[in-house]
């Protein structure tokens, strides 16, 4: 697409090493999503732990030789990369910005833009699937819509594409100008405004101001006149910064005179009916009316502003109403779960084009589970791209992420199947019909299949097959938010602490290499977990991370020391022992941690151990010591600062003692999650994240900056009139006050569900209400009084999750949040996504 000194002239970089001419055609960020070394130009971007710098190495190697940095580069090190072209530059970020910004300039496409707290997503795959019969469009994948996601979304527009729709959220003031320059929308939509992000502004003026800014040489701003705060920064942003002579405003209300005036909202079976008068070209008004497969107030709101764009875009109408009938959910969800024969399925069966594609196919690789990938695909539509090109850049996409098998359904797919020759094994089907019928030969087992489809291909049809039946009552982790969460407390470590995280007891109840294969691919320093086989299981799924093991019990050494887990020793005993089998093996030097006891009175070695402890270790050749630490009693309680302080006193003392009779170094740490930020003083040379990665934070400012990632779901069973006076399950302790409506729900204390939430302790949230269990917990279902509440049986209910936190549950409960989710049973089952 650009030569690399057309892209050395646009962002006005200085070439410190010029080497061969290039042709760029991808932006790479992230060295481990690296397709095309050739055609790669490389962006070292800073994080909030490390540059981008420290993946020169490995990407060179790779074959990249293109790239752009802030950093300081010296002679040596440009001596080290020969053949690279290296692009210096005051600010990386900003570079890449610019290029894109210039890409943009180059095409003359109409291009909505869209921003506000809420419906981003939504509002832009939503009018796609209005508008796609009609134009071809380049569109934000999933929620790109960052400071990095805007660039990389606007980077694909090529020739081809008649529409653009993009979406830009900012999360500080002063982060929309240098996106504005990027999308430069001609057409606005401002969704709504909410709290989301509020810390990084002023008051929610300012934060409507920021968001305006994405429309500084917009034609038209499609917005809901209903919210005050809105509707009056809109007007005043209009009338003061208004560019250029035909700026419109295009406001609809449910309220008030409007461009789009909603007249009647009415929902019935389903569906929501709309009608409004447009007031746009005639005084007097024109009838309209849609109607939509959803009844939510969110969903009638978004579809409302899709509505404006089209009536904007003078779409016909029959069309309109045809379309809007059709508009499907937004799956955002990559979704992990259990198959038959021992799979995993990764079903993504709502979209296929070639950047979903890739997102898909990084996380299938990110799986370590099975060493058998295999990709289920459907013909990719509209892209803009001849049949041959487009499965030819597929098929190298799919070489580069090393599909072991591919299986591709339908028509055009099945004429390219050549370009899929590399593929070690291929199979072909010209509809999904063709496949199911094929399905019992395909011989799934041992292997993590990504099933990718465009929607006219109907994979659920697939994923029904592909998946275990699950019972309704499950459990769903959200990975973006562990990554979200771990980040944040990376945030908080002083430079050069390493993370051990902990994945002990199930990952507290979250899952087992699903978690800690995010955690490699995140690049965590250790692992840690209860018990021996905790660890081999982890080393089954590809897990090469190292693992310390804090209950090494001596029948386990054989497997301890065949999937190389690292042993806590915390006493002569187990010191002696495990001694005693490496001498009989013949193995020296096997990495071991030594655990002190420092006022837990749990395990350990106590100081008075200390000097025998340091005599032996010096005396011996058989460990290797990798680290010495020690527990926190209450990391969590000011009231015992104090003793924490004593524990770590002590600690340093002892480590002191140890260092200075055996002359060893190594690792020191104490922190648990809740001293990583209370405690910034004792993160030594490695903290050990526990709980604060599911979500979980004793200390409120912490707590406010992690997402939920755990939510524990069911569903009703039964519904039922119960008179006043009558009772309600066991030993009739539910008794019906008034006449009420009781809903049996699919979970009990054989769930995990504790019994201590009966009788009106415990409550679950219903459609937007907290419910009270009534009667006494049973094993597989509990009883909800739900009175005045309009819900079906087979309606959704939440046990705890994003709107109703584990915290709740634990204090009703009294006890804490680890109890309630490592004690969620494993018959539940676990469900990842990545959104
Ligand atoms: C479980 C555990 C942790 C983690 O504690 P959190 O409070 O969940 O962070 C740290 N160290 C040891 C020894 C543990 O057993």
């Amino acid at each position: 697409m650009y030569s690399i000194s057309e892209i050395v002239q646009i962002i006005k970089a200085d070439w410190v090493q010029q080497n061969a001419a290039a042709t760029i055609d991808h932006i790479l960020l992230d060295s481990r999503k690296l397709l095309f070394p050739a055609s790669s130009l490389f962006f070292t971007l800073g994080g909030p732990r490390r540059n981008g710098i420290i993946f020169i190495d490995e990407l060179y190697e790779k074959g990249v030789r293109n790239f752009v940095t802030d950093q300081q580069l010296n002679p040596d090190h440009l001596s080290k990369y020969p053949e690279a072209n290296f692009l210096q530059v005051r600010d990386a970020l900003q570079s890449l910005q610019q290029l894109t910004a210039f890409h943009r300039k180059q095409f003359t496409l109409p291009v909505i833009g869209i921003t506000g707290s809420n419906g981003k997503t939504i509002v832009k795959e939503w009018l796609y699937q209005l508008l796609h019969n009609n134009y071809n469009i380049v569109r934000s994948p999933k929620s790109y819509n960052s400071q990095i996601g805007v660039p990389l979304s606007v980077w694909q527009i090529n020739g081809a594409h008649d529409l653009g729709i993009f979406e830009a959220g900012i999360s500080h003031a002063d982060e929309m100008e240098r996106l504005e320059k990027i999308i430069t929308p001609g057409i606005g939509v401002f969704t709504n405004i909410g709290d989301a992000h509020s810390e990084g502004f002023l008051n929610v003026r300012q934060k409507i101001n920021e968001k305006l800014k994405l429309f500084l040489h917009s034609d038209v701003l499609i917005f809901n006149a209903d919210d005050p705060d809105v509707n009056n920064a809109i007007n005043t942003f209009a009338g003061n910064v208004r560019s250029h002579d035909n700026f419109q405003l295009f406001s609809w209300s449910k309220n008030a005179k409007a461009a789009l005036q909603i007249i009647d909202i009415e929902k019935s079976n389903g569906l929501t009916t709309i009608k409004a008068i447009d007031y746009r070209h005639d005084k007097s008004g024109k009838a309209v009316s849609i109607a939509i497969p959803f009844t939510d107030e969110a969903s009638v709101e978004n579809a409302i502003n899709c509505w404006c764009v089209l009536l904007y875009l003078s779409t016909d109408e029959l069309l309109i109403a045809e379309k809007m009938l059709q508009l499907r959910s937004v799956e955002m969800r990559l979704e992990l779960k259990k198959g038959i024969n021992n799979c995993s399925v990764i079903n993504d069966s709502y979209s296929a084009d070639i950047n979903s594609l890739t997102i898909a196919l990084d996380f299938l690789v990110q799986q370590q589970q099975h060493s058998n990938r295999t990709l289920i695909l459907s013909d990719i539509l509209q892209s803009g791209k001849s049949g041959r090109e487009l499965y030819t850049a597929v098929a190298a996409i799919l070489e580069q992420k090393k599909i072991n098998r591919f299986i591709g359904v339908g028509p055009e797919i099945v004429k390219q199947q050549a370009a899929f020759k590399n593929i070690p094994q291929t199979i072909f089907f010209s509809s999904t019909a063709e496949f199911k019928q094929q399905f019992y030969t395909l011989h799934f087992h041992n292997e993590t299949i990504l099933l990718k489809g465009a929607r006219v291909f109907e994979f659920e049809q697939l994923s029904h097959l592909l998946e275990e039946k699950v019972h309704q009552t499950v459990m769903e982790i959200n990975l973006n938010a562990i990554t979200h969460n771990l980040k944040q407390y990376q945030q908080e470590l002083k430079p050069g602490v390493k993370l051990m995280a902990m994945v002990k007891a199930f990952s507290y109840g979250s899952g087992s290499f699903e978690i800690a294969n995010l955690l490699q691919f995140h690049k965590v320093d250790y692992l840690a977990v209860a018990y021996t086989d905790e660890g081999v299981e982890l080393r089954k799924a590809g897990i090469t991370l190292p693992i310390m093991v804090m209950n090494a019990e001596d029948v386990t050494y054989d497997l301890m020391v065949q999937y190389n887990l690292e042993p806590e020793l915390f006493s002569f005993a187990i010191l002696t022992g495990f001694q005693r089998y490496l001498l009989q093996s013949g193995i020296t030097n096997y990495p071991v941690h030594i655990k002190l006891d420092t006022g837990m009175h749990r395990l350990g070695f106590e100081a008075k151990d200390i000097e025998s402890l340091s005599a032996f270790l010096k005396s011996s050749s058989t460990f290797k010591v990798q680290s010495v630490f020690s527990h926190l009693v209450a990391s969590d309680t000011e009231e015992l600062d104090e003793f924490t302080q004593t524990q770590a006193d002590l600690f340093l003392q002892s480590c002191d003692a140890l260092q200075k009779i055996t002359g060893y170094t190594f690792l020191r740490h104490i922190g648990n999650t809740a001293a990583i930020h209370r405690h910034k003083n004792l993160q030594l040379d490695m903290v050990r994240l526990g709980i604060g990665l599911y979500g979980i934070d004793s200390s409120p400012a912490m707590q406010q900056q992690l997402k939920n990632v755990t939510t524990l779901k069911t569903t009703i069973s039964q519904i039922k009139n119960v008179k006043a006076g009558e009772t309600v399950g066991y030993s009739r302790k539910g008794t019906v006050k008034k006449d009420s409506v009781i809903a049996t729900v699919r979970i009990g204390y054989a769930d995990g569900y504790p019994r201590a939430l009966s009788n009106g302790k415990g409550k679950m949230w219903l459609n937007g209400n907290l419910v009270p269990v009534i009667g006494v917990v049973c094993m597989d279902m509990t009883m909800l009084d739900i009175t005045g509440i309009h819900v079906a049986e087979g309606d959704e209910v939440i046990i705890f999750g994003e709107p109703l936190s584990v915290h709740d549950v634990a204090s009703w409960s009294k006890t804490i949040p680890y109890e309630i989710l490592t004690g969620i049973s494993q018959r539940v089952k676990r469900v990842y996504f990545e959104e």
